[in-house]
């Protein structure tokens, strides 16, 4: 019987381990999409203790402890710290096969040297061990990041933060490159009139303007995306539930527009004009700039509305939709293909039902201007595990260029998720691996390895123009 996670953990065959340990792992990451809070780069925190770093903000974890009967205050709520680790630690073994006990123990074993299983016998060492450590210097975010090999990472960014965080960070000679990435769904989230405002007071604040008439409104959003470049950002990112590719004039957006400033409530498909309008401006600002486009497709959020109440949003009440991703996309991507306006893009679904579809969309519009323009991005959220990602490799392999692929990323609001991509090297190190072995690739290791290579960090540092 294997050991549980030891060096050639997911590693089933001789070949895949020579893939991994002599290709894939001294690649460095890049991280080209997470949720990290700048603030905390900037300042290079330190954390009190691991409950702070690994259990705060995390609704991956408290679903999982909610499901195995734990009260809320032991997840969000008032519990001290230490007790909210300790009912993590009971939960961590009802977790088995389910991606948290692999992250766990991955992180765990990483990051804190912790070979022991996580439970509520071991507990209270753990805390104490990983504790001790949290306080030394190189357990600082910095250090955590420098730990890791992180050589490019991306946070989320509103089109109205002002980017001081990423101003010091950049100011004082961090080995990490640490970049903003522009996000605008509250720029367009006009079916809220009153908090849309609210959002425009703001962004007339900062860009030192009046915003009133849509012509204003651009003008002054492009002047943030234009700070944003000036930031070194290459990259923006949307979280949709779907496309939105409506017909509109340029007449009719103006009176929307006009509409909402003056308070008035808009029609769905107002809402939907508006919204497919301003998704071609920002594809036409983020091709004339040569940045890459992300779209994360596909979440139904704050599905129970009592806990949205009392919680707020992101706290572990989202799930996949069924939006129907295809025509909308196809339409949207064709028609700034027409006018050759097409920016680099990464689509990303949260449906797996979706992931043949993404699989062959990309391919209507690779079109040989550079390699793998459009990709489909790596299994995200409730599919980022091994199943997930396996399906994801494989529908890649069978209906695009796997070799093209700009490969994995967190997405993570946690300093210590960066085995992941590991996890992933291993998963798709086994995949190659297996395939020669088996007689169905070539057993050329020079060549695979150059491909996982590619896949782990050189297609994405091409890709996103970090080579230049
Ligand atoms: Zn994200």
């Amino acid at each position: 019987m294997k050991k549980f996670l030891d060096e050639d953990f997911l590693l089933k065959t001789d070949t895949a381990k020579q893939l991994y340990h002599e290709y894939a792992a001294p690649m460095p990451i890049i991280d080209y999409h997470n949720h990290l809070p700048p603030v905390q780069i900037a300042n290079d925190i330190k954390f009190d203790n691991i409950t702070q770093v690994w259990l705060y903000g995390d609704h991956y974890k408290w679903r999982a402890m909610r499901t195995n009967g734990i009260a809320e205050r032991y997840c969000t709520g008032d519990a001290s710290d230490f007790e909210k680790f300790e009912q993590w630690a009971a939960t961590v073994p009802y977790t088995l096969r389910n991606p948290l006990y692999h992250w766990t123990h991955l992180e765990l074993q990483r990051y804190f040297g912790v070979n022991e299983l996580l439970d509520s016998s071991s507990a209270r060492a753990i805390y104490d061990h990983c504790n001790d450590l949290l306080q030394k210097p190189e357990y600082s975010v910095r250090g955590l990041l420098g730990k890791m090999n992180v050589k490019v990472l991306c946070t989320t960014d509103d089109p109205i933060d002002n980017l001081a965080f990423h101003q010091q960070i950049a100011g004082d000679g961090f080995g990490t490159k640490v970049f903003p990435a522009f996000r605008p769904d509250k720029a367009m989230a006009i079916d809220d009139v009153v908090s849309f405002n609210a959002y425009l007071g703001k962004l007339e604040a900062l860009a030192n303007t009046s915003i009133s008439d849509f012509n204003d409104y651009l003008m002054a959003l492009k002047s943030r995306h234009e700070f944003f470049a000036s930031m070194g950002c290459s990259v923006s990112d949307h979280g949709l539930e779907e496309i939105y590719a409506e017909d509109y004039t340029a007449q009719e957006i103006r009176n929307i527009f006009g509409k909402a400033r003056n308070g008035g409530e808009l029609t769905n498909t107002e809402v939907l004009k508006f919204k497919s309008a301003m998704l071609v401006v920002f594809a036409e600002w983020d091709h004339e700039k040569g940045w890459v486009q992300q779209y994360h497709l596909g979440a139904l959020r704050n599905n129970n509305e009592r806990m949205l109440r009392q919680l707020g949003a992101d706290t572990g009440w989202d799930s996949i939709g069924d939006f129907s991703q295809a025509k909308a996309l196809s339409r949207f991507l064709s028609r700034l293909d027409n006018d050759d306006k097409l920016a680099k893009t990464i689509l990303y679904n949260l449906n797996p039902a979706d992931n043949e579809l993404m699989a062959t969309m990309i391919g209507n519009f690779n079109d040989g201007s550079s390699e793998g323009k459009v990709q489909w991005g790596s299994g995200w959220w409730f599919l980022d595990q091994k199943d997930g990602m396996t399906k994801q490799i494989n529908a890649l392999s069978n209906m695009g260029l796997l070799s093209r692929f700009v490969g994995m990323l967190t997405d993570s609001r946690s300093f210590l998720s960066f085995p992941r991509h590991e996890y992933f090297r291993r998963i798709l190190c086994d995949l190659f691996g297996s395939e020669i072995e088996s007689g169905e690739l070539p057993n050329d290791i020079a060549w695979t390895g150059k491909i996982v290579q590619d896949i782990c960090y050189n297609n994405a540092h091409k890709y996103f123009g970090w080579n230049k």
